[in-house]
């Protein structure tokens, strides 16, 4: 139905009967493109409802959004704006208003709602093949060699392969990899959507995606325009994507992650739940570190959201015939930009590696070790990004263009398959 890259993915492989747990970015991901080279697969997903409305705004390199397009798992006209300059600002005396500008690095960021491309990845899981409703309470390896994949809405299946895409909280890595932990970064992301009508003027955003450090604090802000609620990309109507990166102590974490009706939240704190208290004193410490164009588009966001940041390092992406991909798999900070990229390759690769074995357990034992190589990739990147934008940022104020573009370049290298720095 949908424009297929090659005739033959399933290659030598037989067919699979395959069981993805997780229908979200990467679990859908893995359901289209295991389908359409001919495996038979299900989705089990836990949540009882759609997952739209999850996510926010997010980015990727423009090259990875047109792969997906060009290999037809998302339409070629959905929305995104894209994002050419990543300028570096900071608030000084002088220039209060919109900040000083030493250097704006070329980009060629795609930007939209993780709605929307988790909306056009599941349109493509037929209904049939995707279990709402549906939570994988444990993975059994059975004699013969096949997996028991017990659900609790539902009788066990048997399968020769389960793709675990379950998120950063993977029950999968849990049972593969009981030893690996998620190690807590020291900093949380507080996001939120604003209506492009609260800016002062648009213009000042425009095309970009300015990165803002704090005069007096490790941390840094970031914002780009996306497409409105509707989808729209006209000017007036678009939203801003803002995240303020902003370092709390693990000790102080219990205290902070207690929601506006006294809950205590792992992780992530949705939209309108953080304590007024709280917010008031995200929103006033910003208006302090950021200049005010960019202190008065976080005053005027209602319905904002804490996600505590961790990573995961795997020492390997399978066991047996259960593998982990997306946020399952390594989890790299949202600095990266790299969540979509990292699911969809993960899959692609494991088709590629289809090609070439009639094997199962060799094909995986090959895709792992690309894995593990792309993974540590993404998480170097992560790491060199953690230290730039939070714990070891340039001084701006005194920065001019040479030094900061040197100092850049210099901190962080993009992976040659991956980066949103744009190249002549
Ligand atoms: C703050 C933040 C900002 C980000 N910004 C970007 C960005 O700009 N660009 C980018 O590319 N990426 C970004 N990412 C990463 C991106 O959002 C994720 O990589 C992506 O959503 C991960 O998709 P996933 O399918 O692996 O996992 P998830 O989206 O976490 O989905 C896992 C799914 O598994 C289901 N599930 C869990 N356990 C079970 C079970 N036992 N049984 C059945 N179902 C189960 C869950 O309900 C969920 O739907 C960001 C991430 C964060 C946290």
């Amino acid at each position: 139905m949908y424009p297929l890259v090659r005739e033959s993915w399933k290659g030598l492989m037989r067919e699979l009967q395959v069981a993805v747990v997780g229908g979200s970015i990467a679990g859908c991901s893995a359901a289209v493109l295991l389908d359409r080279a001919g495996h038979d697969v299900q989705v089990y997903e836990r949540s009882s409802a759609g997952l739209v409305g999850r996510g926010g705004g997010i980015g990727t390199p423009v090259p990875v959004l047109d792969g997906l397009m060009e290999n037809g798992v998302i339409d070629a006209d959905m929305p995104h704006l894209v994002a050419d300059g990543m300028p570096f600002i900071v608030r000084t005396e002088d220039e209060s208003a919109t900040g000083s500008v030493p250097w704006s690095m070329p980009i060629q960021l795609a930007a939209f709602h993780w709605s929307a491309l988790w909306g056009q990845l599941r349109k493509r899981v037929p209904d049939d093949r995707y279990h709402r409703a549906a939570t994988v309470t444990d993975v059994i390896e059975q004699p013969s060699g096949r997996l028991r994949v017990n659900v609790d809405s539902g009788d066990p299946v048997d399968v020769d392969l389960v793709v675990f895409a379950d998120g950063y909280q993977s029950l999968g890595r849990r049972l593969l990899f009981p030893d690996v932990d998620l190690r807590y970064r020291g900093y949380q992301l507080w996001r939120g959507l604003a209506p492009e009508s609260t800016l002062s003027d648009p213009d000042v955003l425009g095309s970009t995606c300015p990165r803002v450090s704090y005069p007096t604090m490790p941390g840094n802000f970031v914002c780009y325009f996306v497409p409105g609620e509707d989808g729209s990309m006209q000017p007036g109507r678009r939203l801003v994507n803002w995240a303020a990166y902003i370092p709390v102590d693990r000790e102080d974490l219990p205290a902070f992650m207690i929601d506006r009706s006294g809950q205590h939240r792992q992780g992530a704190i949705p939209p309108g739940q953080i304590r007024p208290d709280v917010e008031e004193q995200l929103k006033s410490a910003m208006e302090s570190e950021l200049p005010d164009y960019y202190g008065a588009m976080v005053r005027a966001t209602n319905h904002t959201y804490v996600q505590l940041i961790y990573t995961a390092r795997m020492p390997s992406y399978h066991r047996g015939a259960a593998c982990l991909i997306g946020d399952a798999g390594a989890v790299a900070p949202p600095f990266t930009g790299s969540g979509v990229f990292k699911g969809y390759n993960s899959v692609q690769s494991l088709l590629d590696v289809f090609e070439r074995h009639d094997d199962l357990v060799s094909a995986l034992a090959e895709w792992d070790t690309e894995q593990v190589q792309l993974a540590d990739r993404l998480l170097a990147l992560g790491d060199q990004m953690e230290q730039a934008f939070i714990w070891d940022s340039l001084d701006l104020t005194t920065a001019d263009a040479a030094s900061t573009e040197a100092w850049w370049h210099a901190a962080v290298q993009f992976p040659d398959d991956f980066s949103y720095e744009a190249t002549e």
